[in-house]
């Protein structure tokens, strides 16, 4: 049975003396990515958590925080399904019952990508991660590669600041056409879905010529953001080869590194990644999976 409980305290009491415990923090309007981190939590640990918190402290826009979609019976109902023992839907006021004058701020890796372009958007994220850490104290932590930064920036922040959690980071979940599924992908018309191909386009392109040899960031970068640029209704904002562990820019592929872009299709703001990774020795590109069906994002309209 699932149990939705709406307080840290619920929580522990939950959790307590029934194993090891894995947290699976997200905003909720739960999809195929989301329930991917569930299962693999699932196979890790005795009892799952999943909060499902629309945290305001990480919107750099007030309007995005407006129209981001929310159904907690939906989302409960779906965790349910995957898994979860306990679903933790903190109402603003168990999460932030005063105005928090205490804050993480993760430097550095923070410079740049996603860091420069949502000012105070990682001081969000990890702050409340921190609060979700403290409150559950998870032996396991679940985050995907979708947010290749936000992975980054939370495995340092727990390596920081000691926690003790293993924080594990899961690939992109993709509909079958390539479009990585985000919550946001709600708001894309049909038209808009289409044109957001672009971005996952110009990256499995790179990831192509990244297995054949191509290891300088200038010409990936360009063939990363090429099919965006070309796309009417499409805003590239950026692409960046960073490395994974410092997510600092870097010239030529070296290291495990991601390969970053974003986008705006249409008013929606859309983030996208392969990541490449060293495996014995030699460079593997990680492109994400792809689902068989149409994402439950979509199934009532029909198609991806
Ligand atoms: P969100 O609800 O967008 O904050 O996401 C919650 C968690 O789900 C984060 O760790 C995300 O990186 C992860 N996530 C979101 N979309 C995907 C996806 N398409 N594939 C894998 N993980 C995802």
């Amino acid at each position: 049975m699932t149990e939705l409980v709406t307080s840290f305290a619920a929580v522990r009491t939950a959790t307590a003396h029934r194993g090891t415990v894995g947290l699976v923090p997200t905003m909720g309007y739960l999809h195929e990515g989301h329930l991917s981190l569930m299962t693999r939590a699932r196979r890790d640990v005795d009892i799952v958590v999943s909060s499902v918190f629309v945290n305001p402290l990480q919107f750099n826009e007030a309007s995005d925080l407006e129209v981001y979609p929310r159904n907690l019976d939906r989302d409960v109902a779906l965790a349910a399904e995957a898994g979860v023992d306990i679903v933790f839907a903190p109402p603003l006021e168990e999460m932030y019952a005063q105005e928090p004058v205490t804050r993480v701020v993760v430097s550095a890796l923070t410079e740049t990508m996603e860091g420069l372009h949502r000012p105070g958007h990682f001081e969000g994220v990890a702050t409340v991660v921190a609060k979700l850490f403290a409150g559950i104290q998870p032996d396991s932590a679940y985050f995907g590669r979708k947010d290749g930064q936000q992975l980054a920036v939370v495995r340092r922040l727990a390596a920081d600041l000691s926690f003790p959690v293993t924080v594990v980071g899961c690939p992109i979940v993709r509909e079958s056409s390539g479009l990585a599924l985000s919550s946001r992908n709600h708001r894309l018309d049909e038209q808009d879905r289409q044109r957001a191909l672009a971005l996952s386009q110009g990256l499995m392109a790179a990831a192509d010529d990244i297995e054949a040899g191509v290891l300088d960031a200038a010409p990936l970068l360009k063939t990363a953001l090429a099919p965006a640029e070309r796309m009417d209704g499409v805003e590239p904002e950026y692409a960046v080869l960073a490395s994974q562990q410092s997510m600092q820019s870097v010239e030529r592929i070296v290291e495990p590194v991601v390969l970053a872009v974003a986008a705006w299709v249409g008013d929606v703001r859309l983030i996208d990644n392969i990541h490449v990774d060293m495996v014995d020795g030699h460079l593997v590109v990680d492109r994400g999976v792809k689902l068989a069906r149409p994402s439950i994002l979509f199934a009532h309209r029909g198609g991806a």
